[in-house]
């Protein structure tokens, strides 16, 4: 059992989804410092995240889906970012949470206090939000709904298709979902948790098993990460403003897709094999 002081300790240095620096840790928290102005990347999907952590805009033709609802000051940021690009944050229907710690779940509440969005994450991380913080305190989102392994949501004429991807939490949730190119269709998907700093055998092998079914989705086009960092979000959106007419969009990159899954596979596969033979 770690002493408290030790936990303090590790709450500044171990962030959810990789270790920054002392100085990166609280550029992190300075909403300044971790401005982006929001941009459209698709007909129906709007980066509204900060400059680490990302959250993203879909926007259907029966209301709002947000996927990810940051924290503290960035929750604030996101906000004003939809009302930015011209949207009413009162048409957010849906939160979609990817996963359970701080940086994605920290301002569901917010969400739901304010526009009256419906919360949705897993199960298994829906009861992490009820038992102590992994990383951060987070005012707790009152339980809406759970969304099962193959569950999809419609709204409108928009269909989310919901994947349990456990391994970064126990409950990770990802979703594939159709984004349109000036009318033309892409299919995307949001690995809802990426990064390897977890500790187990087992939760290894999930999160091991989790991208192996990933890679078996047929047909994926487009990156969707939760950290802008993923998925060389704004490296692509640089490219994007450069596009000439008949160009590709950047984003649309499915060769890129399977060799980003695949060096997920190699670096979980490298965790597995230290961390059984430190078990032996
Ligand atoms: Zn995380």
């Amino acid at each position: 059992m770690k002493s408290f002081n030790a936990l303090l300790l590790a709450s500044l240095f171990l962030f959810s989804c990789a270790s920054p620096t002392a100085q990166q840790a609280v550029d992190r928290d300075d909403p300044e410092a971790q401005y982006v102005e929001p941009f459209q990347v698709f007909d129906n999907l709007y980066y509204i995240g900060a400059r680490w952590v990302s959250s993203w805009l879909l926007v259907t033709d029966q209301g709002l889906i947000v996927f990810d609802a940051l924290y503290g000051e960035l929750t604030d940021m996101a906000i004003e970012n939809i009302r930015t690009l011209g949207f009413d944050p009162n048409d957010i229907r849906y939160l979609i949470v990817t996963h359970a710690h701080f940086d994605h779940v920290g301002g569901a509440n917010r969400f739901q206090r304010d526009f009256g969005s419906v919360v949705m994450m897993t199960e298994q991380d829906w009861q992490m939000t009820t038992e102590p913080a992994v990383y951060r305190e987070y005012p707790t989102p009152i339980r809406h709904l759970s969304a099962a392994d193959g569950a999809t949501l419609n709204l409108g004429r928009t269909q989310l298709r919901f994947m349990n991807t456990p391994g970064h939490t126990p409950g990770v949730l990802s979703t594939l979902f159709t984004v349109y190119d000036d009318g033309f269709p892409h299919t995307a998907f949001m690995f809802g948790g990426v990064g390897l700093n977890f500790e187990g055998v087992e939760r290894t092998e999930s999160y091991i098993n989790s991208v192996q079914r990933i890679q078996r989705l047929e047909g994926i086009e487009v990156n969707v990460p939760n950290h802008a960092g993923s998925g060389e979000v704004f490296e692509r959106y640089e490219a994007l403003q450069n596009r000439e007419e008949g160009e590709p969009h950047p984003f649309v990159d499915p060769e890129g897709w399977n060799a980003w899954l695949a060096e997920l596979l190699v670096n979980a596969e490298a965790k597995l094999a230290e961390e059984q033979a430190a078990a032996n």
